[in-house]
């Protein structure tokens, strides 16, 4: 595919396997829907308004199709929850078939425990862990559900299958902000790499995001407090700066606010519906379903999303993460 003034292409693939998630923490979801699993449509749901989640031929199908215009290095998983979609590892294989060289996952990791074995099987290169509290209390705030010990569980069954795993971890002024250095130390001892993620203005936060936000500028405060680091260079189409203590322990920040990384972004979504989007800024899906095989319309809809993208500046949305994919 043709790149834009900014030379921007897409050559990282972030699906989104389900709309719906295991857990239902402060940023994806809005309290008066926390106790419910469906804040957005369930897949059952979606099939009864005629939408339905694609199989694994589908995505299969429109990968391929994608693969004609640009050369995907990395498919990331993610969703929802992605380990909810119960053909996993069979699209993981199939994946890893087409010839895609880095096939990994964003999960919240409580299912992981029972899982990972038949993911690496299957050829997962790779998880990164979404957890921003090690404290069950404040695990609880963040998630709304009584899940540390099964995540921590999930962690370990990755690592013991010698599967490559990394943590995430979104901070949240005066939710878990307390947690930096825990999480950072936890990090440290399973010999993994944290990146702290400032919140994002996405979803019910979209307009309340000041009162949670917590800056890159407060995390490095903060784990200055204990360990010196330095700076690192930033590869390339990374979203996360990255630093490294004087013991030689690696970590990153993923500073959309601070630190925006729009100008070399390089990531193409596309959603369990078969709707691509080229910005998390963006709430327009551009449904590609119609033109897999017809490949002038799918450049002019991949040309479409990649206009999507900001040029400095990522400038929030009303949907949640959990919709589009985190
Ligand atoms: N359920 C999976 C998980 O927990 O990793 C994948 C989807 S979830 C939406 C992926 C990640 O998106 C979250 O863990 C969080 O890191 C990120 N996320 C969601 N909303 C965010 C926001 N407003 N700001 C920053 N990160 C956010």
């Amino acid at each position: 595919m043709k790149a834009d003034a900014l030379g921007r292409k897409f050559n990282t693939l972030r699906l989104s396997l389900t709309n719906v998630c295991n857990l239902a923490c402060l940023y994806c979801v809005h309290e008066s829907d926390a106790n419910s699993q469906t804040f957005l449509p369930t897949a059952n749901e979606v099939q009864s308004q005629g939408k339905k989640i694609l199989s694994v031929k589908q995505f299969v199908a429109v990968i391929k199709s994608l693969l004609r215009h640009t050369p995907l290095k990395t498919v990331r998983l993610t969703g929802g929850e992605p380990t909810l979609y119960k053909d996993l590892p069979e699209l993981i294989n199939a994946l890893k078939k087409l010839g895609i060289p880095r096939v990994v996952l964003t999960t919240n990791g409580f299912l992981l425990k029972r899982k990972a074995a038949a993911l690496k099987a299957a050829g997962l290169d790779g998880i990164n862990f979404s957890l921003d509290a090690i404290d069950k209390e404040i695990f609880f705030k963040m998630s709304r559900r009584d899940k540390l010990e099964a995540t921590l569980e999930g962690i370990d069954a990755a690592l013991e299958n010698g599967i490559k795993v990394k943590i995430n971890s979104v901070i949240m002024k005066g939710v878990n902000d307390a947690q930096v250095l825990p999480l950072f130390d936890f990090a440290v001892s399973k010999n993994v790499v944290i990146r702290f993620i400032e919140l994002m203005k996405m979803g019910h936060l979209y307009k309340g995001h000041n009162d949670y936000f917590f800056s890159e500028e407060n995390i490095l405060w903060t784990i200055a407090k204990k360990y010196d680091f330095q700076k690192k260079l930033r590869p390339t189409g990374s979203t996360a700066n990255y630093w490294e203590t004087r013991e030689g322990y690696k970590f990153g920040i993923i500073a959309n606010e601070s630190s925006p990384f729009c100008s070399d972004c390089n990531r193409l979504r596309l959603d369990s519906f078969g709707n691509i989007y080229g910005c998390l800024s963006s709430n327009d899906g551009i449904s590609i379903l119609g033109c897999l095989d017809d490949d002038v319309q799918l450049e002019q809809r991949l040309q479409q999303a990649l206009k999507q993208k900001q040029t400095t500046k990522f400038t929030g949305s009303d949907l949640s993460m959990k919709a589009i994919g985190g």
